[in-house]
């Protein structure tokens, strides 16, 4: 079944992807492969922005419940996800991509504050943004940043990367003859409690009217041929 293609995407990456085959941290191997297809997706004519994720280093849950905080502990969060965007960063800029790194936590001497508008701007301009700290908040997640700023950037498309060829009925790792859905409504996933993303960030792409693609991003070369519309994936849509 072919997908449709469109045209400006959002890219979610979540930090496991930028791990590799590791249990933990950047990959630099990885992160280059990744930066290749993002380059080359833009080179095809895609008009791209990231956010990335920050679980290969940092999760709020998985600190609080060592005793941390709860906010601190999503803050520590947060600030994984700027060490995985200046990474993916520096990876597109070897390969001459420009790029700017917008951080919902403004720190200055590091990357820009996130501003809508500049953010537009560099989009227009043929610049990848990528969007770092999440949304700024603790108690949210970097699946619900990238439905947020797919809304906000107008994407067509929210292209969730990662370690899976799409949506199951059931964990395919536990249930040998789970079955992969080629496209599945918002309201299956949500009803069904389908674990794609949570459950806020299913409902603003819902409300906003932007499909979700998942796909395996850790299979190399995948992200050019979903971006066709072709390739294993599931869609969700309305
Ligand atoms: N986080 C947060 N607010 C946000 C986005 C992220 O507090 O708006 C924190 C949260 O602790 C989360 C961590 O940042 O666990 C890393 O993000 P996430 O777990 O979504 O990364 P991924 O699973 O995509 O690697």
């Amino acid at each position: 079944m072919t997908r449709p293609a469109f045209k400006r995407i959002l890219l979610k990456l979540s930090g496991e992807v930028l791990m590799g085959s590791g249990q933990f941290g950047i990959d630099p191997e990885t992160v280059d492969r990744v930066a290749g297809e993002i380059a080359a997706a833009k080179e095809a004519g895609f008009e791209l922005c990231v956010v990335v994720g920050g679980g290969n280093i940092f999760r709020g849950l998985a600190g609080a419940a060592k005793g941390f905080d709860r906010t601190s502990a999503d803050y520590m969060g947060m600030l994984a996800t700027v060490m995985n965007a200046l990474a993916v960063q520096n990876a597109l800029e070897k390969i001459g991509c420009d790029t700017r790194v917008q951080s919902a936590i403004p720190m200055a001497s590091v990357c820009e504050p996130y501003i809508r508008r500049k953010a537009v701007r560099h989009m227009e301009k043929g610049r990848i943004v990528i969007f770092a700290a999440g949304t700024g908040n603790p108690f949210f997640t970097t699946d619900t940043t990238a439905a947020l700023r797919a809304a906000e950037m107008n994407c067509d498309a929210l292209f969730k990367g990662t370690s899976v060829d799409g949506i199951y009925n059931a964990d395919p790792k536990q249930v040998p003859d789970a079955v992969r859905y080629e496209s599945i409504s918002f309201d299956q996933v949500l009803t069904d409690n389908l674990k794609v993303m949570d459950a806020s960030a299913i409902a603003l792409c819902r409300e906003n009217h932007i499909p979700i693609v998942v796909f395996n991003i850790r299979e190399e070369a995948n992200l050019a041929k979903v971006l066709a519309g072709e390739g294993t994936a599931t869609i969700v849509q309305n």
